[in-house]
């Protein structure tokens, strides 16, 4: 199988993305470890990384598909932000779930910015992290109305006040000189990162921790103690998966489908334009449209650009080696000219990837310690961070630790499952059309409040 180099990220390094891993040859018919993590993005990254300091006698085993990072790992955003990736009114419906826990997700999450900095620092990973907080913009007075919501609702559960901070558009301006900006609400936390750059960083330090990494080798199937690799299986004591959006090929249970996001990258921009335009603290960019966009400024000062667009295929068909269509690159082009007017972009690569998407958006981490099997997913756009997280949580309940983590929300919660299609596809598809029309209404009729039926939509496929 060809390395999928399509997204910036990856291509922008030198390294193959094989280099250094065990060779899939050297497995014997019947590999034996103690513990097998099945996909290298993340969430199998960092838990084998906090395992195997947790547990250095142990024999761990990453087997990848294609190659680390070749999932969402390697083809996001690149924010490294307080965003949970979680749906507060979803949670709320279990009555065993209290404000509290939320909170403490909140904090966590806001914590792992952290916590991942200091790995990097003391790994010596260089992902081009950068803090610089986070910018969500409004354009027209509905988005504005949503800012403070969004503000309101942040300061109870978790976030304390002078951690985020409404702005005026003059304020907000002098931030990032966005002309259209009416108002933007600043987040202190949140970091820029290369991801591709910390997910093979991961990987080198695994190999030198000695956990085996096995790129281009699929699981084809696994049951307590047993992966099956076609050619060779697998024993071992604990299996853990960590396949995000790719799960449904493996645990057919339609508890989680892969969701399109799509990028686009400009060439590095000049020094005329920065110093017309701001963005000198390099803070994350992001929208509060229904179909919101996100940005970051990268080290080498460039402008990433992402949004939905042809979002959900038929059946869960994966976003595959991330060749991104004409339509969707020209969507995002135009509304990054919106937002920068009056210059003309060049655009390096444009690329697409599937995120991990459960019926009410919210993620489960699961031990069940009699069988040694776990599960970790449901990241939906917001898994940079709280992929770390969930690892650290992981790892506590597998060494039997009663810990603040094990106390989050997300242990062992139960999602409900996707509908079948075509009623999944029909009403994602009806979700997007509702909210695009919605702001397209916002911005015609000038509305002041969110469009009545954008509110049907979210209940639709779940986010409210
Ligand atoms: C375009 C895009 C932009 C995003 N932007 C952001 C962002 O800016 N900030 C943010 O917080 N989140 C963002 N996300 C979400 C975030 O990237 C994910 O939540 C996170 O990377 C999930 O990590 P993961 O390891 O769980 O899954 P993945 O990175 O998808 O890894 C799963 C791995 O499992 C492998 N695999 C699948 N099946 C098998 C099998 N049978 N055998 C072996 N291996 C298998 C796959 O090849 C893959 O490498 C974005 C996602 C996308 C797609």
């Amino acid at each position: 199988m060809k390395p999928s180099n399509l997204s910036f990220w990856m291509q922008s390094l030198d390294l193959s993305p094989y280099s250094e891993s065990t060779d899939p040859a050297l497995l014997l018919p019947t590999y034996q470890c103690d513990v097998a993590i099945i996909g290298g993005g993340f969430s199998g990254l960092w838990l084998a990384y906090y395992l195997k300091q947790a547990q250095p006698e142990a024999k761990i085993a990453l087997f990848e598909a294609q190659h680390i990072g070749y999932g969402a790992s390697g083809r996001n955003g690149g924010w490294l932000s307080t965003n949970i990736p979680s749906v507060i009114n979803n949670l709320l419906k279990h009555p065993s779930i209290t404000t509290a826990q939320i909170q403490l997700l909140q904090r966590q999450v806001i914590n792992t910015i952290d916590v991942v900095d200091a790995v990097c620092q003391q790994e010596q990973i260089d992902c081009d992290l950068h803090k610089g907080g986070l910018l969500f913009i409004a354009t027209n007075e509905a988005q504005i109305e949503r800012l403070q919501h969004y503000h309101e609702s942040e300061l109870a559960y978790g976030f304390a006040a002078d951690e985020l901070q409404m702005l005026g558009a003059e304020v907000g301006k002098q931030h990032i000189n966005i002309p259209s900006m009416v108002a933007a609400l600043r987040y202190q936390h949140g970091a820029r990162i290369h991801p591709a750059k910390l997910a093979l960083g991961l990987r080198e330090r695994l190999l030198a921790m000695g956990v085996s990494v096995f790129e281009n080798t699929p699981v084809h199937a696994f049951s307590k103690n047993r992966l099956d690799l076609g050619k060779s299986t697998v024993q071992a004591d604990k299996i853990l998966c960590c396949t995000e959006g790719y799960s449904d090929a493996l645990l057919h249970n339609r508890k989680i489908i892969p969701v399109n996001s799509s990028i686009i990258m400009t060439k590095p921009l000049p020094e005329s334009f920065w110093q017309r335009f701001g963005w000198q603290g390099n803070e994350l960019l992001g929208d509060v449209a229904h179909l919101y966009i996100y940005a970051q400024k990268t080290r080498d000062n460039r402008i990433l650009f992402g949004g939905r667009g042809a979002p959900y295929q038929y059946n869960s068909v994966d976003a595959g080696v991330g060749q991104l269509d004409g339509v969707t690159t020209q969507q995002l082009y135009q509304r990054l000219g919106e937002l920068f007017p009056d210059f003309v972009f060049e655009i390096d690569r444009a690329w697409k990837g599937s995120l991990g998407v459960t019926r009410d958006w919210n993620p489960s981490v699961s031990y069940h310690a009699a069988e040694g099997l776990g599960f970790v997913y449901g990241f939906g756009g917001n898994g940079v961070g709280p992929t770390n997280l969930a690892a650290r949580t992981m790892v506590d309940k597998i060494c039997g630790r009663y810990t603040e983590l094990t106390a989050l929300p997300w242990n062992d919660y139960h999602c409900p499952t996707w509908e079948p299609e075509p009623f999944r596809w029909l009403g994602i598809q009806t979700m997007y059309k509702m909210l695009a029309a919605a702001d397209k209404l916002e911005y015609g009729l000038k509305l002041k409040k969110s469009a009545f039926f954008a509110g049907a939509a979210y209940k639709i496929c779940g986010l409210d």
